[in-house]
This record gives C-alpha cells, structure tokens and sequence, in this order.
C-alpha cells in the first residue's frame, strides 16, 4: 500500500497516491499536562450536540488507562507487515470514554449551600480521570503525559474498515478524513482504529475525528496565512512540530529519519503513524535521603511498550548529544529540540508551489 516516491526527492515512505503527508512531533519532556491543547480543540470543532464526550485531541497520564479507558487493549491495527488483513476490535463503551458530570451549581449558587463544589453522584470515570496517578513507589514514582491526537496514519485501518469508502486519506496532504455525506455511522471505523480515535456523533449518528485542523493549514487568514493546527499552536511550551514528513529540510524529517530520536507510539499496531514523539527521559532514582541512584526512573521496558525496541537507540541519541552539547560542542539535535529556530517549527508552505 505505501511507496517510496520515485522522483528522487525524498526517502521518506508514503502512502500510494499521497503527494505529501502532514506530520507532527510532540517532545514528551516538555508537556506539562495543561491541557490547553484539549480545550483549543475542543472548543474549536467538538462543541455540538451529540460530540459533548469527544476529545479529538486528549492528553492523559502513563503509566494509566488513558481515554477511552483500556484503549490500547481494545484491537483494531493490521494483523501482518503487508496490511492484508485487518486485526479485529471493540468500540469502546460510553462508560469507557465518561460521561459528562453533573455538579452541584444549583445548590452552591441558589439555595445558600455551603458545600464545596463537586460532583454529583456518578462520577466513576472520565477523561483523565486518572490524572498524575502513574506508577512506582516513593521516592521513584513517576508519571508523564501523552498528548494524543489521530495520527492520519500511512496505512489507516480505519480507512480499510469502511465498507462505504467514507473515510480517506486526502492527496495533497496524507490528511484522514470522515465524508460526511458518505458516512452511514456503521462505526468499523471505531472498531478498526487502534488509536481509538474515531468518535461516533450521537446525533448526527456519523463518525468524526481529528481533521489535522485543514482550513487553518490551507490558509484561513486574513491574507490567506496558513496556521499550524490549534493544539500546536496554543500549546504554552510549544512542544509540537509541524510540517510534512518528506520536507527534508525540515526538523520534523530530520527528528524522524535522521536522528530517528521522534518515534511512532504503538508501531505494532502497523498503521504506520504521522504523529511522532520524544519519548521522555527522567531524572534517575535517588534514596530516601535524597542521594541519586544509577537506575532509570521510567522503566525502560515499559517505554519499549509504547514505542517499541527502537526506543533504545533514541534515548542513547539524545543522552549522547546531551553530554556534547554540555563540553561545549555543537549539536544540531540539541537545537532541534530546543527550536533553536522558531521559523521552522511549523513549516506547511514548503510544497505550495511544487
Ligand atoms: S489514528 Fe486511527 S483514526 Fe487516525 S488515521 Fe490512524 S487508524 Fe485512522
Ligand atoms: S497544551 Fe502543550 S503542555 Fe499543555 S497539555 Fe497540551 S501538549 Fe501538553
């Protein structure tokens, strides 16, 4: 299904019939769990009846059961390499993603209660719901966050899934869409997408999900300027790329192919993802009494878990050009990560005319 392009312009794998694919980076270090990306997502494209439980974008804690709950025990992905055939999955429960709460507005701000405000009974879960718990004991528990949005994947199972072709993948930009007028609401798609991240719209009783923010990344500016999508651009640290993949001058292409420090999550669900992420490095153990210990605090097989074997030589990489950059010498990786050059963080003109 995929191709490595033959006009000589890139290395980079592409799906077949993909003139460009739209990628990001997200370095996990920097995430602080504002989720600020959620609410500019949220507010911007799931605010209609019937979408209220939706988070196109959502950040959760790991070690946990993420949104919705259990989410990457729930099947879906490709069986083999080749994408023959499709692995089976769940559509999740209603109760899997959380409901929206009821608090207890009326009481506090009408009848005098003096109760602090809460929530009334029912809340057993929800998005985030298990926010900073992670893993470990002290004093070497740990915990992170993992932004999450579609990852308009190469080989998108969820595209495969539909049997009305309602779901596909654009041309220009490798970007994975929900045709509106096709959809039938049949929800293969949310049983096929490992992710999870394609969302039944109870109301309209079609499928929806994470656009890439396209009209902003064709242009929808005043004099036509192209913006990156609302989660990268709100994001206080500002910790998501965004360009395309087969932009070889670009720092996504270099995070990714170069250095390969940028890794998929979950690559064995074979869907071949355009979202891509600095795995986090934490400080290591140290004592009771505070004395640190040679022992990695996020066990390494556990981010192994999530973004494969690879992981390895990625954390090398970056503890490599650490160690440089602190004698003083100069480390392109170490800029890259810190976007030494703010112009280059979200570079989506750079095909326009070609
Ligand atoms: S993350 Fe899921 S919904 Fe998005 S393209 Fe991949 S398979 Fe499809
Ligand atoms: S806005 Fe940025 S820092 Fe805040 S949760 Fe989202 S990705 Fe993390």
């Amino acid at each position: 299904m995929s191709s490595q392009q033959e006009d000589g312009d890139t290395h980079v794998n592409v799906a077949d019939g993909i003139d460009h694919q739209v990628a990001m980076v997200m370095d996990l270090n920097k995430c602080i769990g504002c989720q600020t990306c959620t609410i500019a997502c949220k507010s911007l494209w799931t605010e209609d009846g019937g979408s209220e439980y939706m988070y196109w974008n959502n950040v959760e804690t790991k070690p946990g059961e993420g949104y919705p709950r259990g989410w990457e025990d729930s099947g879906g992905g490709w069986q083999s390499e080749d994408h023959s055939e499709r692995q089976p999955g769940e559509i999740p429960s209603q109760e899997d993603y959380g409901r929206p709460w009821e608090f207890n507005h009326s009481e506090i701000m009408y009848e005098g209660s003096d109760e602090p405000l809460r929530p009334r009974e029912g809340a057993e879960w929800g998005p985030n719901w298990d926010e900073d718990q992670g893993a470990g004991e002290y004093p070497n528990s740990y915990y992170f966050y993992l932004p999450r949005i579609c990852n308009h994947c190469t080989h998108p199972s969820c595209v495969e899934a539909c049997p009305r072709s309602a779901i596909y993948k654009r041309e220009e930009d490798g970007i994975v869409l929900v045709d509106q007028d096709r959809c039938r609401g049949y929800r293969y798609c949310v049983e096929g997408c490992p992710y999870k991240k394609v969302y039944y719209n109870t109301v309209s009783k079609k499928s929806e999900k994470c656009i890439f923010c396209y009209p902003r990344i064709e242009g929808e500016g005043p004099e036509g300027e192209t913006f990156a999508p609302a989660c990268a651009e709100e994001c206080p640290p500002q910790l998501r790329l965004v360009g395309f993949l087969d932009d070889e001058d670009g720092p996504i292409y270099k995070l990714v192919e170069e250095y390969e420090v940028a890794l998929p999550l979950h690559p064995e669900f074979r869907t071949q993802p355009n979202v891509y992420y600095i795995p986090p490095y934490a400080p290591p153990q140290h004592t009771e009494d505070g004395e640190t210990v040679d022992v990695e605090r996020i066990p390494r097989q556990y981010l192994r878990e999530l973004f494969g074997d690879r992981v390895d030589d990625a954390l090398d990489t970056i503890k490599r050009e650490k160690q440089r950059a602190r004698q003083g010498d100069d480390s392109e990786l170490m800029e890259l990560l810190q976007h030494k050059n703010p112009a280059k963080q979200y570079r989506l003109e750079v095909f326009e005319d070609g």
